[in-house]
């Protein structure tokens, strides 16, 4: 007690008072993430928001000296317990460090403060005719500082790759408060180590990101969706191959099951078609000849893989109101009960209809209800399933049939996350995929950055 007292009292003089909150009330809204674990037993000590880097290095170097962990949070939107305070501590606001602080066209490059909402750097690159592709389906809320921790994905990974692939330089600082420079401002960089790739998807366990330079592209002249629908989930997944088989190179290859689209229609009606099982919703950019000749390629692989309806858009509205009801999924499930849980196993692409078809059965065998969606061109699936977490047997049902996914996942060869990462919910399984001598050389690495533990102690393993 006389320990958190403490370091209440020289957060107060290193930080400016109103930056500080100590109210249990406080403590708690910021002890939890989207996750909604349930079983939370201690809450941070107090909540920072910082404004500057060296604000940063200060809180750091005070957390080393009292050992207490240092639990970075953008907008605390992942879903693996990332930012859950197990074991108390400071929990580090960046929502005040969100300024992008330089777009530069020619070299088509953006430097970011941590706090940057991703949807609001899409949206000030497509200004000026560029392009952050990575698009995590809450990039209207989740920052830079998240999606670079998580190194998260999105719809667009298929054609563009995830975060990790436009991470060019970051600005970090270390559990000793000294601050790291992890590359440079240039497309290619073979100058020793790629530093920068250990901190994408670390989840601030090895350094904390004030900055962060990533590259852009240029935006593409246009850009159109289908939304295909199928009457055995097996044709939709067969689909897939189909499309992937003809070289052409769609952005996105999405996925709902039937439950998802009822769900989605039930509580955003969107107009999509809920007697069908399954749905993929593909789009296509580029210039805009090529946009349509790809559609017209598409459609007619779609036809033949059996899809039996396509809906396409023809304008802005129709492109969001598909997209819209696509990215409305978890928050339409959460609706079906107090509390919704989501996963993101991935498998190589040729096991695909196996991961699809054996999620549903274990979901089966346990009665559990789960609306699937899944960006499955890349082999991803997010089998999403409404809870009540009070409901302990459901809990329990809940808890095999997750370890269950995880052992299927594991036997297709596939890993247990393509984009939301480990955190504390998935770190008790990733040895089914991480085999000992990797994760020993993890944790090597994580005491050589952090030998104090200090930096979100205890998340991945
Ligand atoms: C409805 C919904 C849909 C989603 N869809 C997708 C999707 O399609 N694809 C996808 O990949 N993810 C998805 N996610 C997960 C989520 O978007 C990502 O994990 C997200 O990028 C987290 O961003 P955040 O700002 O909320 O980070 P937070 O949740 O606040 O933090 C995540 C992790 O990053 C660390 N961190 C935060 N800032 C820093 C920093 N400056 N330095 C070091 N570490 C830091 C935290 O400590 C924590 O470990 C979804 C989540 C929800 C709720």
């Amino acid at each position: 007690m006389l320990t958190k007292n403490n370091i209440i009292k020289d957060l107060k003089t290193i930080l400016p008072r109103e930056n500080v909150l100590t109210e249990l009330e406080e403590r708690y809204a910021y002890s939890q993430d989207a996750t909604n674990l349930p079983d939370i037993k201690n809450l941070a000590d107090a909540v920072v928001f910082v404004e500057t880097i060296q604000e940063v290095q200060n809180v750091v170097r005070l957390a080393r000296k009292y050992k207490t962990p240092v639990i970075c949070r953008g907008a605390g939107t992942n879903v693996v317990g990332a930012c859950a305070a197990e074991h108390g501590g400071i929990i580090l606001n960046f929502s005040r460090m969100n300024k992008i602080l330089e777009l530069n066209r020619q070299n088509m490059t953006a430097r970011v403060q941590p706090g940057v909402v991703v949807g609001v750097l899409q949206q000030m690159a497509e200004n000026v005719g560029l392009y952050y592709p990575p698009d995590p389906s809450n990039l209207a809320v989740s920052t830079m500082g998240g999606s670079i921790a998580q190194s998260s994905g999105g719809a667009r990974t298929f054609k563009y790759g995830s975060t990790k692939d436009y991470i060019i330089d970051l600005k970090v600082v270390m559990a000793d408060g000294e601050i790291l420079q992890t590359g440079a401002n240039t497309i290619k960089n073979a100058t020793g180590y790629n530093l920068s790739s250990l901190f994408v998807g670390s989840e601030g366990t090895l350094g904390i990101v004030v900055e962060a330079t990533v590259k852009l592209i240029p935006k593409p002249e246009d850009k159109r969706v289908l939304m295909a629908y199928f009457d055995k989930i097996e044709d939709s997944v067969a689909a897939v191959d189909s499309i992937i088989e003809q070289r052409v190179f769609p952005t996105t290859i999405d996925f709902m099951d039937q439950n998802a689209i009822q769900t989605v229609e039930k509580f955003y009606p969107s107009n999509l078609l809920t007697d069908k099982e399954a749905a993929l919703v593909i789009e296509v950019d580029g210039f805009k000849n090529a946009v349509e000749y790809q559609s017209e390629i598409i459609k007619s692989i779609l036809h033949s893989a059996n899809a039996s309806a396509i809906q396409c858009s023809t304008n802005e509205e129709e492109y969001n109101k598909i997209w819209t009801a696509r990215r409305s999924s978890m928050g339409a499930c959460a609706k079906l009960k107090p509390n919704v849980t989501t996963d993101d196993v991935i498998v190589p692409r040729e096991n695909l209809a196996k991961l699809v078809i054996g999620i549903r059965e274990i979901c089966e065998k346990y009665n559990l209800a789960v609306c699937m969606v899944g960006h499955v061109g890349d082999g991803s699936v997010h089998p999403q399933i409404p809870i009540d977490y009070r409901d302990t047997d459901e809990y329990h049902r809940f808890k095999l049939a997750k370890s269950e996914i995880y052992d299927l996942t594991a036997r297709l060869d596939g890993i247990l996350s393509g984009e939301h990462g480990i955190g504390s919910l998935k770190r008790d399984y990733i040895h089914l995929v991480v085999n000992n001598t990797a994760l020993d050389y993890m944790r090597t690495i994580k005491k050589t950055f952090d030998p104090d533990n200090i930096l979100n102690p205890y998340k991945i393993f």
